[in-house]
């Protein structure tokens, strides 16, 4: 399918993806059955295929307006579309081409603009983000049991016991501390510090690397992403220099987005070439440990666990089975989820822009997560976390947290080394 875009995107880098990613679909439709929205409605304009026709007219300068921007809305950006798709589209390429290009073009009412200006002032900033739950957490009695229902709960340990360094391995890497995650859920990272320095490597945050900027790009403002990526680039560059080998995310919506920042930064030509060295040096927790020296392992309290796998982990960085595969080496007995390739409706953003959405998605996740009856859930992204853990029956943890509690020599002698 040829594209002819407008004048001036055809003659960008974005232009030029967007023309690819076009030419490479053959309209098939087989994608569609791989879509949680599409799922949902049974409309084709809420599937890839439809998606990509609606872009693709917009893109070659015809009218569009509400509608076409709702469709595009809709969709969770998950990419189970392209882990199915026999003509290797990059479907994600595209919608990141051509939501913006929409949403510039097609005003939205005052409210949606207001949520999404205050999602995005809040969340990236962690401070921000702190005083918000601190807040919100005192005024939990008060808040309609919707919002409560939001507040994660308080971290455990101290925060200078959740913060504390874990030794000084040989190896370096740097550790994205991440916005949202670094005040929702610390005890992430420190029990990936904890779990590295097992193996050798020290896990250190690089100063001043923020938020990845993924909350930005995906609610309207493609400049603040940028941003935010060079911002990161440039601390990361500083810490490559001083010894890192390695930037290591444990939030897989982040590690992904940043593996993105050559498609974000391709016409800037300060930061172009160092976006793809960077990019590349991106590494998930699992690709390290997998790995990794053999250390000392005791048994699971509690084996029988389901492994969420968030579309990032799964589509995004195509690291399908590797936590499970990685868990079950160490012990635990990960419980068969049905259709694991579907989106649990977080999405970044969206379980707070299309609630309606993200809700009937969560309740068939959770289903095929408690089906054989785990006693806890693990995930591999802050953004999932937040979202299950709302309404999970079940514990919801970060998988690291698991590899933690059956490496750590806190448990006495171990089974076996
Ligand atoms: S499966 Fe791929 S080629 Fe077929 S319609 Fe979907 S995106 Fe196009
Ligand atoms: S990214 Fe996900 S929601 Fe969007 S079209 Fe592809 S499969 Fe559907």
């Amino acid at each position: 399918m040829r594209a002819r875009i407008v004048s001036p995107l055809a003659e960008t880098a974005a232009g030029a993806v967007a023309e690819a990613v076009i030419r490479a679909c053959i309209h098939c439709g087989m994608c569609n059955a791989a879509c949680p929205t599409f799922q949902l409605t049974g409309d084709e304009l809420d599937g890839p295929r439809g998606r990509i026709y609606l872009m693709k007219a917009a893109l070659e300068g015809e009218p569009f307006g509400r509608e076409t921007q709702a469709h595009l809305d809709r969709c969770l950006g998950c990419r189970a579309c392209e882990s199915v798709c026999p003509s290797g589209v990059e479907y994600h390429r595209l919608l990141d081409v051509g939501r913006p290009f929409v949403d510039a073009r097609s005003p939205r009412p005052w409210r949606e603009r207001l949520v999404r200006a205050l999602i995005r002032w809040l969340t990236p900033h962690p401070r921000r983000f702190a005083l918000a739950l601190a807040l919100g957490r005192l005024a939990a009695p008060l808040l309609p049991s919707g919002l409560r229902a939001k507040l994660p709960a308080p971290p455990p340990g101290r925060r200078a016991e959740r913060n504390a360094s874990a030794g000084d391995g040989g190896r370096r890497m740097a550790l994205l501390e991440g916005c949202v995650q670094a005040e929702a859920a610390p005890q992430f990272n420190a029990a990936a510090r904890r779990v590295f320095a097992r193996i050798g490597v020290t896990l250190a945050p690089a100063p001043d690397a923020g938020c990845c900027g993924a909350v930005s790009f995906h609610l309207d403002d493609v400049p603040a992403a940028r941003r935010f990526a060079r911002h990161n680039l440039d601390a990361w560059d500083r810490a490559l220099e001083a010894g890192a080998e390695a930037i290591v995310v444990t939030a897989s919506g982040c590690a992904a987005f940043i593996r993105d920042y050559p498609d974000l930064l391709a016409d800037d030509p300060a930061y172009a070439d160092k976006a793809r060295r960077i990019a590349g040096l991106v590494r998930d927790p699992v690709e390290i440990l997998e790995q990794a020296p053999p250390v000392a392992v005791w048994p699971p309290a509690a084996p029988r666990i389901a492994v969420h796998e968030p579309c990032t982990l799964r589509h995004g960085l195509k690291l399908p089975g590797r936590v499970e595969r990685l868990l079950a080496a160490l012990g635990y007995q990960p419980q068969p989820v049905r259709d694991p390739h579907l989106c649990c409706g977080s999405a970044g953003p969206y379980a707070l822009t299309q609630p309606a959405f993200a809700a009937p998605l969560r309740a068939a996740k959770l289903a095929a997560l408690t089906e054989h009856g785990p006693t806890a859930v693990v995930t591999a992204n802050i953004g999932c976390w937040l979202h299950l853990s709302e309404t999970s029956p079940v514990p919801v943890r970060h998988w690291l947290e698991a590899v933690d509690a059956v490496t750590s020599p806190d448990r006495g002698p171990p089974a076996s080394s």
